[in-house]
């Protein structure tokens, strides 16, 4: 009979304990990016895009973030996945030359496995130049339209352009098999429709409802997995774009979207800061993962978005 005593110990005990777990709980267990290549905001809006637009309105969302200068695919890519400008991370060509090598700053999947060895790290994209953020040891899985090794990519696939639909047909089974702590899919439908018949074209309307679809095959895949309590979406793009183009220095080419979705996300949150830019996406990645951010990083995470 001397259970009664114990019970303030153990009262005391759960007291030590519990502020531990709390401090220690994961803000999230999975991120997944989601990058719509050339996704002007405005048109977003005005486009058949249901998950998306259901996507920007439960979770917190902004239709006025900005990607660095020049508004170029691998440059901003580069930026949202390293956290840094230009200047540092001196990716300032868009296309894919094997000679230049990978990129000489650390990448989010290389942060996040520096600090979480076991964290399963993946990128899935539409354009091959992205082999550029490729680092070995870094991402588990480097797919564009097919898996890649560490070896060269052939000479023949250097202009390689995989479509939304197929990017996510390579991106569901892996989701449903490993589900990775970190995963990044591109999308580059939009942006190849409107170089060729302009943005918010006819043709690229069609571009926009089709990367939708591929967004709702990658959402049954997470929610297929189970995933969908543990996860954070991030919806975005790397720079908008005008008539035929997106590299000017104007708010039609430079804005784009930052939806935040998912686990520690406000829910139904206009975004009001002001100054959101594509490097604080890795910022908020690395925040989610409670990973601490270099030094020298731009981005910083967007707090306001999230409930912590
Ligand atoms: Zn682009």
């Amino acid at each position: 009979m001397n259970r009664v005593p114990d019970l303030p110990m153990r009262f005391l005990s759960l007291l030590f304990v519990f502020p531990l777990l709390a401090f220690a709980a994961p803000r999230t267990e999975h991120v997944f990016v989601i990058s719509f290549d050339g996704g002007n905001p405005t048109i977003i809006q005005q486009a058949e895009m249901p998950n998306f637009k259901r996507l920007a309105s439960e979770g917190a969302c902004t239709w006025k973030a900005r990607t660095i200068l020049p508004s170029k695919t691998l440059p901003s890519h580069t930026a949202m996945l390293t956290g840094v400008d230009i200047a540092k991370h001196q990716i300032d060509w868009n296309d894919f030359f094997p000679l230049r090598g990978y990129v000489k700053v650390p990448t989010v999947f290389e942060l996040l496995k520096a600090a979480q060895p076991n964290a399963a790290t993946a990128l899935f994209c539409g354009k091959i130049k992205f082999r550029h953020l490729w680092k070995p040891g870094t991402l588990d899985v480097f797919n564009c339209g097919s898996t890649y090794g560490p070896e060269p990519i052939p000479a023949s696939e250097e202009k390689k352009l995989v479509p939304a639909q197929a990017v996510a047909a390579h991106a569901v089974p892996y989701i449903l098999e490993k589900k990775p702590q970190l995963c990044f899919i591109h999308f580059p439908d939009i942006d190849s429709a409107g170089h060729k018949s302009g943005w918010g074209s006819p043709e690229q309307m069609v571009a926009f409802k089709v990367c939708d679809q591929a967004l709702g095959q990658i959402l049954g895949a997470i929610e297929k997995a189970g995933l969908t309590a543990s996860s954070t979406l991030i919806l975005t793009a790397d720079h908008g774009g005008s008539l035929k183009n997106h590299f000017n220095p104007i708010p039609s080419d430079t804005n784009i979207p930052w939806v935040v979705w998912g686990k520690a996300a406000k829910k139904q949150h206009p975004i009001t800061k002001k100054s959101i830019f594509t490097h604080d996406t890795a910022a908020t990645i690395l925040w989610l993962f409670d990973v601490p951010l270099p030094a020298n990083f731009d981005g910083e995470p967007v707090l306001e978005a999230f409930n912590d």
